[in-house]
């Protein structure tokens, strides 16, 4: 019997544990098994290692992934757009399958809450059959219903992971509070999330984009990447970030700002950073870190408009591979991937993404 092995999320804070999972004997239909080429570390892993979300356990981690077909079910045909699949195609796919069914999919329709939702890397207990439906491993299994996306030749593996689930999470963010043509915006954390949101906004029109984040490996990529003015948070106050920020924005504050950052303090600090009658979206808190005092007259005062966007929907990824092909010059979102490392070393990729020495690492089995 063939067998994969995966990184193994048995308890959280510990170590991960490389473990041996057989193959799937048969593939149902629909359904597609997948050698991993490279598979991405999220912020999001992180905040699943220490326990933020309610998840089953052991988990095989690893919700950012490109691979390439190895056998497919009957009926599977064609990707999510249409195009032709085969045995040997390099595929990226939606992490989350919906329902289609329950009062989020079909009534209220907010699918990326859908009440039965389940992402690979994340919602599996891989003790259970077919047990590899998450990225750390030597195989994933896509179950039917999967939206997989062929990749364009064009677009490096490195491209699609280093963009990962932060741009389809940005693009989907975008819908919620958009940054219009001209706009002057602050973008809240330099991370993944942070960078990706940056591309979002300047290929919207942004006329100033401010980043406040740090460490200075990432405010490097903000300015590859088009931010007109890079803070580092660790060499400034609160104080001192809101002066900058009202000078460049002629005393009033910005257009749009824009949290990346997933730390409860700093939307007290962003609120402050819009003019009257700005927009705040909050799309950093995916883990719950916990909450903060917060005086609500600031949104009334200032008539802001605030918003929340969770997760994305398949065609958040067709569009996130259309927009990295169309830009790649202006984005080169490969460089996210600093370091690679390969599976039975996985524990240390996910620290170097823990300890930010990196912009991001990603698992190369
Ligand atoms: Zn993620
Ligand atoms: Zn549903």
């Amino acid at each position: 019997m063939k067998t994969s092995r995966a990184a193994v999320l048995t308890q959280y804070e510990a170590p991960l544990e490389l473990k041996e999972f057989p193959l799937p004997q048969a593939i149902e239909p629909g359904a597609a098994l997948v050698k991993v080429k490279l598979a991405g570390i999220c912020g999001t892993d992180v905040h699943l290692w220490h326990g933020q979300l309610p998840i089953p356990l052991p988990v095989i981690l690893g919700h950012e992934t490109v691979g390439v077909i190895e056998e497919m079910g009957d009926g599977l045909t064609h990707d999510w757009t249409g195009a032709p699949l085969s045995v040997g195609d390099r595929i990226g796919w939606s992490s989350s399958i919906n329902c289609n069914e329950c009062y989020y999919c079909r009534t209220k329709p907010q699918p990326t809450r859908c009440l039965k939702r389940k992402a690979y890397g994340i919602s599996y207990d891989c003790s259970v059959a077919p047990h590899l439906l998450g990225g750390y491993a030597d195989y994933i299994y896509l179950r039917p219903g999967t939206a997989i996306f062929k990749i364009p030749e064009e677009l490096p593996t490195e491209a699609v992971v280093g963009a990962g689930c932060a741009l389809v999470t940005s693009l989907h963010g975008a819908e919620r509070i958009s940054v219009q043509m001209g706009d002057t915006v602050v973008i809240q954390g330099s991370g993944p999330v942070g960078l990706a949101s940056l591309a979002v906004a300047k290929a919207s029109g942004a006329a100033t984009i401010v980043m406040l984040g740090g460490p200075p490996h990432r405010l490097e990529l903000a300015k590859r990447f088009g931010a007109d003015v890079c803070i580092d948070i660790s060499t400034t106050s609160i104080e001192e970030r809101k002066t900058r920020v009202l000078d460049l924005s002629g005393g009033f504050g910005v257009d749009v700002v824009l949290e990346c950052v997933g730390i409860p303090e700093a939307v007290v600090e962003g609120v402050e950073l819009c003019r009257d009658g700005g927009r705040y979206l909050v799309l950093g808190h995916y883990g719950n870190a916990g909450s903060v005092a917060f005086n609500p007259h600031v949104i009334t005062r200032k008539q802001l408009t605030v918003a929340g966007s969770w997760g994305f929907e398949p065609r958040h990824t067709n569009a996130a591979l259309k927009f990295l092909a169309r830009n790649r010059e202006q984005f080169p979102f490969e460089q996210l991937v600093a370091k690679q490392f390969p599976l039975e070393r996985a524990f240390e990729a996910l620290q170097a993404t823990a300890s930010w020495t990196t912009a991001k690492s990603a698992i190369a089995p």
